[in-house]
């Protein structure tokens, strides 16, 4: 790991990084923790693990990948990132980002852009906006990342990647000391190479905290997760998820997962979610409408870097200022957009509207899950065609070049989040698993170099069925 630092910087992927005489201390001194040796499900002891630079660290700066936070660091470690110190996982650095998390090619980053490539050829995207967690990841430069989850920017990077990234159901891990972008959908997430080692770390964090206020208490976690016989599942094909814009590789590659599982002796099933075609827009008013009333706390005064030279001008000077320098374009437009849904004109035309599709969404996944929602107390419907678990592509595409993402408006960049964005609205467990594509699809030059190319599988779960999602996942691996 500490002679890759230099032979990945030109990745990007990190923010900033720990000082290497530390982490061969925490290596030294993780020897002695007994769970360092355990074979069966991978203890975190000595583990290296990056964390997202909007999850808070005391011994390194969180900048959320923005300039308001270039000189912040946090006088406390966030919950996650004790529960790993305490496990004896070392953290390995800071990983780079969309800033605040908005953005799905870790592109809109103060630091510069997180680059990837499968091959020495073009430049892709890393996905985001967990970009740098991934990469980290994918290169080797970490056993296991954490990421946040909002919108998808945990399993869209771990999609295009090729590496695994998990979004556990909403409330299981705690928020607190994550810089939040949308309180109502944040959620860590964890990236690695392989599902094992994502749930040996999801089962290290997976507890109630009661410094966050939407931790799910203990009464309630004893309640979570079917029992189901994982021999024989009833795997749900969401038909809506096959949209003319799912790239054919893509939507091949769904089909030999489909085969797999089938393979495996699940059986299939083909279910209908409505509500997914206005997923994606209900998404674009809630998030951007939750980030500008969380981004009103950076003014210069209460938190951020203040712009220079004008101590003692008006407050509104001295805020407008700041913000301006501070967030970069995509923030900004964010911050107009949810300002805009929120005004007493447009709040019952756009964020009460959204509000309604989010719950639309929530029912249309109740109506098809064998598990029923345990946080929902309706009377129990009987599913007669009910499925365990969902199964769909990440994304609509493979990788798309940086160069290409450049020419893209901001609308085309928000399509990227469409299979991954009703999960969120629903706050339900999925994971994003890399899959072979078709032989057909496989480039014979990659091949030629044993280089793979992989599209991102989704599994998708009830609330609560997070054990269920990893094990299916285990099985497209
Ligand atoms: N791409 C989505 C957005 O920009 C999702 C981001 C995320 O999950 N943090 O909002």
């Amino acid at each position: 790991y500490l002679s890759n630092q230099s032979t990945y910087s030109h990745l990007n992927a990190f923010v900033s990084l720990a000082d290497p005489a530390s982490i061969l201390s925490r290596a030294e001194a993780a020897d002695s923790i007994p769970d360092a040796h355990e074979t069966t499900s991978p203890g975190l002891a000595g583990k290296l693990i990056a964390i997202k630079d909007n999850i808070c660290t005391t011994e390194l700066p969180t900048t959320a990948s923005s300039a308001i936070l270039k000189n912040f660091t946090s006088p406390y470690d966030a919950t996650v990132v004790k529960q790993l110190r305490d496990a004896g996982a070392i953290v390995a650095g800071k990983t780079n980002m969309d800033e605040f998390g908005m953005g799905s090619h870790s592109t809109h980053s103060h630091f510069g852009p997180v680059k990837f490539a499968r091959h020495s050829g073009e430049q892709l995207s890393a996905g985001g906006s967990s970009g740098g967690s991934a990469v980290a990841v994918a290169s080797a430069q970490c056993w296991a990342a954490l990421g946040t989850d909002t919108g998808g920017s945990v399993r869209l990077p771990a999609a295009y990647t090729g590496v695994v990234g998990f979004k556990p159901s909403y409330g299981l891990l705690s928020r607190w000391g994550v810089i939040a972008y949308a309180n109502s959908l944040d959620t860590v997430g964890i990236l690695g190479r392989d599902v094992e080692s994502v749930e040996s770390v999801f089962n290290k964090l997976n507890s109630y905290d009661p410094q966050d206020p939407t931790s799910i208490p203990p009464s309630t976690r004893s309640r979570l997760g079917s029992d189901r016989n994982i021999m024989s599942l009833r795997i749900g094909i969401p038909l809506d998820y096959n949209m003319s814009t799912l790239q054919p590789a893509v939507r091949r590659a769904w089909i030999r997962s489909l085969k797999a599982l089938q393979d495996c002796g699940h059986t299939l099933h083909s279910v209908h979610l409505p509500a997914t075609q206005h997923a994606l827009s209900a998404y674009y008013v809630l998030a951007p409408a939750e980030a500008s009333s969380n981004l009103a706390k950076y003014d210069g005064v209460r938190y951020g870097t203040r712009a220079e030279g004008i101590d003692g001008t008006p407050d509104s000077v001295l805020f407008a200022k700041t913000r301006g320098q501070g967030f970069g374009p995509e923030v900004q437009r964010r911050i107009l957009h949810g300002a805009f849904t929120l005004s007493a004109q447009a709040m019952d035309n756009y964020f009460i509207q959204a509000q309604k599709v989010r719950r639309l969404v929530q029912r249309d996944f109740d109506s098809i899950f064998y598990t029923l929602n345990p946080l929902v107390k309706s009377a129990p419907v009987l599913h007669m065609d009910a499925v365990d678990v969902l199964v769909c592509p990440t994304t609509p595409t493979l990788p798309p070049t940086l160069s290409d993402v450049e020419n893209q408006d901001p609308l085309n960049a928000y399509m990227n989040d469409v299979f991954t964005v009703p999960a969120s609205l629903a706050g339900i467990p999925a994971i994003s698993v890399p899959v072979d594509l078709d032989p057909s699809d496989r480039n014979p030059e990659l091949v030629e170099k044993g280089i793979e190319e992989r599209a991102g599988m989704q599994v998708i779960g009830q609330y609560g069925d997070d054990a269920l999602v990893l094990d299916v996942a285990k099985n497209l691996f």
